[in-house]
């Protein structure tokens, strides 16, 4: 049984990730979504409002589970007998810094934790959560980056009305 963990902030969820998430749902038995609880970020939302989002959003994906973590993801990875993590690439940018961080999660782990990247679909290569959330707390169109759902939660943050 293949499973792997797909570690992330998901503050909130966008397609792009849903697009990742779809696709690596595909490729392992077990995928589980699990949410980073940073104590050195201030999220819009919570730990438990950003599971909560995640369920909803793939609940027509059998094999995906949704969970949460805190500390070194080697640490939660090695708890529950994960040995990959997916980790999705935008740009040149994000390769730099995910480098880094998977090199650092292998050594850490002694090999023990690899990670796997998924490149972007082209039409969510421009997404990312914080813009999503820029562009909501301004009142703007948002339907093509998050699930309907999704949108009405961070207007009703920003307190505006549609
Ligand atoms: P982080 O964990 O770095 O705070 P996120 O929760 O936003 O960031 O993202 C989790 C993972 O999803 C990262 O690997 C990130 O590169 C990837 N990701 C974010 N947005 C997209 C997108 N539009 N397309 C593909 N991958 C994405």
């Amino acid at each position: 049984m293949k499973r792997a963990v797909y570690p992330g902030s998901f503050d909130p969820v966008t397609y792009g990730h849903l697009d990742i998430i779809r696709r690596a749902s595909e490729i392992f038995d077990v995928l589980i979504v699990s949410v980073l609880d940073n104590k050195a970020k201030t999220p819009l939302f919570s730990v438990e409002e950003r599971v909560k989002i995640l369920k909803e959003a793939t609940k027509d994906i059998p094999n995906v589970e949704v969970d949460s973590f805190s500390g070194l993801l080697i640490n939660y990875a090695a708890k529950k007998n994960l040995h990959i993590a997916v980790r999705g690439l935008r740009a040149i940018t994000d390769f730099e810094y995910e480098l880094q961080i998977a090199q650092t999660n292998r050594k850490l782990s002694e090999g023990k934790l690899d990670t796997m990247f998924l490149t972007t679909s082209l039409e969510y290569a421009y997404l990312s959560s914080s813009s999503v959330k820029e562009i909501a707390s301004f009142g703007g169109d948002i339907s093509q980056c998050v699930p309907d759902f999704v949108a009405e939660m961070l207007y009703e943050k920003y307190r505006i009305v549609h």
